[in-house]
């Protein structure tokens, strides 16, 4: 099975100029000029993209994909994660993780899911782990779990400067990082671990620590840098020093009244303060609990996080904040797949997984394909998830 994405203005995210794009079933197969097999090629499908932009599918790497949350009692446990919203937001590949509630969600069905997404035709992952320490592991140690399950890529996303945090010592904090590098040396991937942050007072204290010692600061990626303007500070010095950066797009205009950060503008504050786009991500906390409490950390209220929310802030990034088009696909793409390392992702280019986004000059998605398979055709979403 053959398609031909012809005459588009690429950006892989490096910019190619105007080109064709050959996918054959789950691969970019060719990228080039003037393709002359179209007649010898059985059922070729072919696209004209002239005068359209195409990047890489989104990778988000912070995803709640069996739901999450629960801090307001049963009813506020938040829904699973519909493959036609991955669609929807141009999102072809998701790290799962779990949150707050490791008590009545499990590693079990957070693989499950990823395996189901991935059964549905996008491309998944998961985290071992949750908010609390000890990580529940399922091979007996966080080293074996990463190193011997496929589908887990990392551990966490462990909650530090949280009143939900299980309040690790700065020894066991270590530890953790300590298995994730060795887990990810003996299987090639990231071995990263992501972490948390919440409005607490210590904000990124241990990162700032961990930066002093052998475990090099790539090991971690830091989660909701944007959360308030005091950590966003903190980011800025902590991406200063060569930290990663990743910033939250699911967002409440109460949040961004509040002193939240909008992702586009902390993306441009950022790149001013010349930290490289290769240390910075936009993820979604999809279908995460956003919880508000008081001032005396009572529970108050509670929204959710959308998948869509990475396109949202993709679009206010190239529009309203000026950033090239080469930069935001990196930050809504290539950074978190090369720094998780995975395998034929976050790229244009030969042999690499058919992720692709198709957008129109005003950057509406027109088609998505996920390992090949167009799951959005001019702007209509072809893919459903089984029970939807
Ligand atoms: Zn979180």
């Amino acid at each position: 099975m053959f398609t031909l994405i012809k005459n588009a203005e690429i950006y892989a995210p490096e910019f190619l100029g105007e080109k064709s794009v050959l996918l054959c079933n789950e691969t970019i197969v060719w990228i080039g000029e003037g393709f002359t097999a179209e007649r010898t090629l059985p059922d070729l499908k072919i696209i004209d993209a002239s005068g359209m932009y195409l990047i890489p599918g989104f990778v988000d790497g912070h995803v709640h994909i069996i739901g999450g949350g629960g801090e307001g009692g049963a009813a506020t446990r938040t829904p699973e994660l519909y493959l036609s919203d991955m669609i929807r937001g141009g999102v072809t590949t998701v790290i799962g993780v779990i949150g707050t509630d490791d008590v009545t969600r499990s590693m079990g069905s957070l693989i499950a899911k990823a395996n189901g997404l991935v059964a549905e035709g996008v491309s998944a992952w998961a985290m071992i782990g949750s908010y609390q320490l000890p990580v529940k592991t399922l091979c007996g140690g966080i080293r074996e779990d990463i190193a011997m399950i496929d589908r887990i890529i990392g551990v966490g996303e462990i909650a530090i400067s949280d009143h939900r945090s299980s309040q690790p010592t700065f020894e066991e904090f270590m530890r953790i990082a300590s298995e994730a590098r060795v887990g990810g040396m003996l299987s090639d991937k990231g071995g990263i671990v992501n972490i948390h942050l919440g409005d607490g007072k210590s904000g990124i204290d241990y990162l700032f620590r961990a930066a002093e010692t052998e475990i090099p600061v790539s090991q971690f990626m830091p989660t909701h840098m944007n959360r308030n303007p005091d950590l966003f500070g903190e980011a800025r010095r902590y991406a200063r020093i060569g930290g990663y950066i990743d910033l939250t797009t699911s967002t409440t205009p109460l949040f961004l009244e509040e002193g939240e950060v909008k992702c586009s503008k902390a993306l441009r504050i950022l790149i001013d303060d010349g930290i490289p786009v290769s240390r910075i991500s936009f993820s979604s906390d999809g279908q995460g609990s956003m919880p508000m409490f008081d001032s005396a950390g009572n529970f108050t209220k509670l929204t959710i996080g959308h998948v869509t929310s990475n396109y949202a802030e993709f679009v206010d990034s190239v529009k309203n904040e000026g950033i090239s088009m080469e930069d935001v696909a990196r930050v809504t793409s290539t950074t978190t797949a090369d720094h998780y390392k995975l395998p034929k992702k976050g790229h244009i280019k030969e042999y690499f997984d058919a992720d692709i986004l198709v957008l129109d000059k005003e950057l509406n998605i027109s088609y998505v394909f996920a390992r090949g398979k167009m799951m959005m055709e001019k702007g209509k979403v072809l893919a459903k998830g089984t029970f939807e």
